[in-house]
């Protein structure tokens, strides 16, 4: 089998690029319209490390685009950027096989300045904070919650910030959130994050894995003055995915996502520096994960999803 390249830079003649984000590239195929191609680029604690993880873009992508295609047959008012994968007529024949199943074409538009966090369980920052004030995103929790447990009121809404490059996303509370983008758009995004992050969740949970959090991003039609989902969505990089069958209260959960990286980085005193290289053994557990996640959650064998 031909090695897949590893991506970490884009460009492409003939179409202009607008924005280059950790992960993915943004090109301008008209005004209404994006070409968003996700790199094999990985970031960890805002940071973009030197090497990337081989085929990590297209999985994004395709995992994306899975649930781009399957949402809104679940969520009827949901509406989503995506267009298609197909590739625009500007791009030429020779570069068909660098972008196929790392492209996407989107619809174009005004962003919101904030990152629409989901939490089902208590982990990662959010404990740190719990375990410190009895709060989560500053707002206070019930007493008592163990290490990975779900809350028990069900998910919770935890906005950030969306920070500017090389800045890090600012926990915010609700009404912070509704300063940001407005109290209208603010309940409506809160609304459909929620939405989308239960119905994922119950749809993973059949498959084996647990979604414990998830970020989300919205947008808006100025014509129609709808939210619309954009950017990436329901992935390893947005999300943590835990497996299952040996999910226990009271512990770390290993898994499906950037926590072998992030772990690395912890443990080797890296987290937040510049210019990090990832060994072998960490790119290759990363890419595993990653592949073993789109499995389970696509019921798609990775080969067969890239073969077309
Ligand atoms: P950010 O923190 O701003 O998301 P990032 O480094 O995570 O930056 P990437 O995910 O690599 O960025 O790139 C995607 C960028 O494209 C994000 O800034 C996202 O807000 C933006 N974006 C996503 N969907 C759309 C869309 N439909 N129209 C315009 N911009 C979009
Ligand atoms: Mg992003």
């Amino acid at each position: 089998m031909a090695v897949d390249p590893v991506i970490t830079k884009t460009s492409l003649e003939g179409l202009p690029k607008i924005a280059e984000g950790k992960v993915r590239d943004l090109y301008e195929i008209d005004s209404n319209t994006l070409l968003f191609v996700a790199s094999d680029r990985i970031s960890a604690y805002d940071v973009i490390m030197e090497n990337g993880v081989p085929s990590k873009g297209k999985l994004l992508t395709l995992l994306s685009a899975h649930w781009f295609k399957l949402l809104p047959t679940l969520i009827p008012e949901l509406r989503t950027h995506f267009l298609t994968l197909a590739l625009p007529p500007a791009i030429p024949q020779t570069e068909h096989a660098r972008l196929r199943n790392r492209s996407m074409q989107v619809r174009r538009l005004k962003i919101f300045p904030i990152e629409a966090i989901v939490r089902g369980y208590i982990t990662g920052s959010a404990w740190k904070e719990y375990q410190r004030t009895g709060t989560v995103h500053k707002t206070p929790i019930v007493a008592g919650l163990k290490e990975s447990e779900a809350f028990p009121q069900g998910a919770i809404y935890t906005p950030s910030t969306k920070a500017e490059a090389g800045q890090n996303d600012e926990n915010i509370s609700i009404s912070e959130a509704a300063e940001i983008v407005g109290p209208k758009y603010a309940q409506k995004i809160e609304d459909l994050a929620i939405k989308l992050y239960t119905t994922a969740r119950d749809y993973a949970a059949e498959r084996g894995i647990i979604i414990a959090d998830s970020k989300f991003e919205f947008g808006l039609d100025v014509d129609t003055d709808e939210v619309i989902l954009v950017d990436e969505v329901l992935t390893p990089d947005s999300s943590r995915f835990w497996p299952a069958d040996t999910y226990e209260i009271g512990r770390e959960q290993m898994s499906y996502d950037k926590q072998y990286l992030r772990d690395w980085l912890t443990s080797e005193g890296l987290k937040g520096k510049q210019g990090v290289k990832m060994p072998e053994e960490v790119v290759n557990n990363t890419a595993e994960k990653y592949r073993e996640a789109f499995e389970k959650l696509t019921g798609q064998k990775w080969v067969d999803a890239v073969r077309v």
